[in-house]
C-alpha cells in the first residue's frame, strides 16, 4: 500500500528559519493530494523531504507504513518529476526514458518493454530518437513524466511541473495527467502555487501559508466552507468579497454601509453587536428583484466584460466589491448606479482577530 503519511513532520533551515511547521496528513494510496500556496509557503520544502532530498528536522514521515526519515530517495519507491523537467541533453528520448531503470539494473527487455509502454502513454512514440533540444516544451515535459512512469513507483511527487508551459499547453497537460493518473491509480502528490491546477487535479488539497496547514480538504469544501480568511481569499478568481460589518444586538442581521443583510438561522449565534468579516463569492451577486431578501446598491466602477462573464468591479459605500455576471444584455456602464441581490445563506462568516470561519 503506497499510503504516505506525516505525523508532526518539521523543517529547520541550517540559518534557523522554520520553512515547515508541525505538517500532519495522510496520502491515501491512490489518491492525488496536491500541496498548494502563495510563494516561500514551504510546499517544496515539504515534497522534497517526501523525496528524501532534505533532511526531516522533527517529526516522522512514513511511506507504505514504513518510516522513512532516514531512508535515501533511491529505496522510497518514489519518482520526481521537476519543473525544470531535468532531462539529460546529450542522450536521446529513449535513453532519457531508459536511464533510472539501467541505473538499477533492470534487463534489455524490461527496459524496451517499460520505454515502450510510457511513450505509447504520453504520445512520445515518434520522438524517441529526438534529443530534448529538439523538443517543444510540452514535449520535454511529457519525457519527464515518462521518466518517473517506466520506473513504476508506489508514489509519483510533481514539483510545478507545468509552470514552464504556456496557458493552454498547461490546461491540456492538466487533463493528461488526470486521465494518467486513473489509469495508473498511483498515489501522486503534487505542488502547485496555481489555484486552478490545485482545484482541478486534487482529489484533496492541503493548503500552507508560511509553513503552516491551513485546510485540508477536497476542493469543492474548501471554496465552499474555507476554515479562515486566508483559504478563503486565496481559493477563488476574482477573490472572495470580503467586508468589515457590524452584527446587530439579536444577531440576525448584519450591517454593511447603508445596507442591511439578513443572517440566516442562529450563523450569528453569539456574536450579536460585535464586529465580524462577512465573506460573499463575487458569482453570488446579481442584479436585484423584488424577490431577493438581501440586496445592496453598488455604483458601477470597471466594467470588464472576459466572453463567457463580465466581471463588475463596484462600490458600496466606499467598500470594493466584484461581481460575476452573466454576459446577457446591455452591459452596465462605469458611474451608473446598480442593486445587486443575493441569497444571504451564502454569506461567510469570520472573526476579525483570528480570521476564523464562525459556524
Ligand atoms: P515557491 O513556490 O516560490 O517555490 P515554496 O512554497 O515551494 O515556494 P519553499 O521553496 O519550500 O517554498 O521555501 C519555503 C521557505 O523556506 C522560503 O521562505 C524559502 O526562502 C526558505 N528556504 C528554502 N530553502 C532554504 C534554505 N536552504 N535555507 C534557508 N531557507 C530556505
Amino acid at each position: 500500500m503506497a499510503t504516505v503519511r506525516l505525523d508532526g513532520v518539521r523543517k529547520v533551515y541550517d540559518n534557523g528559519f522554520v520553512a515547515v511547521d508541525d505538517a500532519s496528513f495522510e496520502v491515501a494510496d491512490g489518491e492525488f493530494l496536491v500541496l498548494v500556496g502563495p510563494s516561500g509557503c514551504g510546499k517544496s520544502t515539504l515534497l522534497r523531504m517526501i523525496a528524501g532530498l532534505e533532511s526531516i528536522s522533527a517529526g516522522t514521515l512514513s511511506i507504505g507504513g514504513r518510516v522513512v526519515n532516514d531512508v535515501a530517495p533511491r529505496d522510497r519507491d518514489i519518482a520526481m518529476v521537476f519543473q525544470s523537467y531535468a532531462l539529460y541533453p546529450h542522450m536521446t528520448v529513449a535513453e532519457n526514458l531508459a536511464f533510472g531503470l539501467k541505473l538499477r539494473g533492470a534487463g534489455r527487455e524490461e527496459i524496451a518493454r517499460r520505454t515502450r509502454e510510457a511513450a505509447d502513454m504520453l504520445g512520445l512514440d515518434g520522438m524517441l530518437d529526438r534529443r530534448p533540444g529538439q523538443l517543444s516544451g510540452g514535449q520535454r515535459q511529457r519525457v519527464a513524466l515518462g521518466r518517473a512512469l517506466v520506473r513504476d513507483p508506489a508514489v509519483f511527487l510533481l514539483d510545478e511541473p507545468l509552470s514552464n508551459l504556456d496557458a493552454k499547453l498547461r490546461a491540456s497537460m492538466r487533463v493528461e495527467i488526470s486521465r494518467l493518473h486513473r489509469r495508473l491509480g498511483a498515489t501522486m502528490i503534487y505542488v502547485t502555487h496555481d489555484q486552478i491546477e490545485a482545484m482541478t487535479l486534487g482529489q484533496r488539497i492541503v493548503v500552507l501559508k508560511d509553513g503552516a496547514i491551513q485546510q485540508i480538504d477536497t476542493p469543492m469544501r474548501l471554496y465552499d466552507a474555507p476554515a479562515n480568511l486566508f483559504v478563503a481569499g486565496f481559493l477563488g478568481s476574482p477573490a472572495m468579497n470580503l467586508f468589515d460589518v457590524q452584527a446587530t444586538v439579536d444577531g440576525s442581521a448584519v450591517v454593511l454601509g447603508t445596507a442591511s443583510l439578513p443572517v440566516p438561522g442562529g450563523a450569528l449565534a453569539g456574536r450579536g453587536g460585535t464586529r465580524v468579516v462577512a465573506g460573499l463569492r463575487p458569482e453570488q451577486l446579481r442584479p436585484a428583484t423584488d424577490a431577493d431578501a438581501a440586496a445592496i446598491e453598488v455604483r458601477v466602477d470597471v466594467v470588464e466584460p472576459v466572453g463567457n462573464e463580465v466581471f463588475l468591479h463596484a462600490e458600496h459605500a466606499g467598500r470594493e466589491l466584484v461581481a460575476r455576471m452573466p454576459p446577457h444584455g446591455a452591459l452596465p456602464q462605469p458611474g451608473e448606479r446598480l442593486r445587486l441581490g443575493f441569497d444571504p445563506a451564502r454569506l461567510h462568516f469570520f472573526d476579525p482577530g483570528t480570521g476564523r470561519r464562525i459556524g
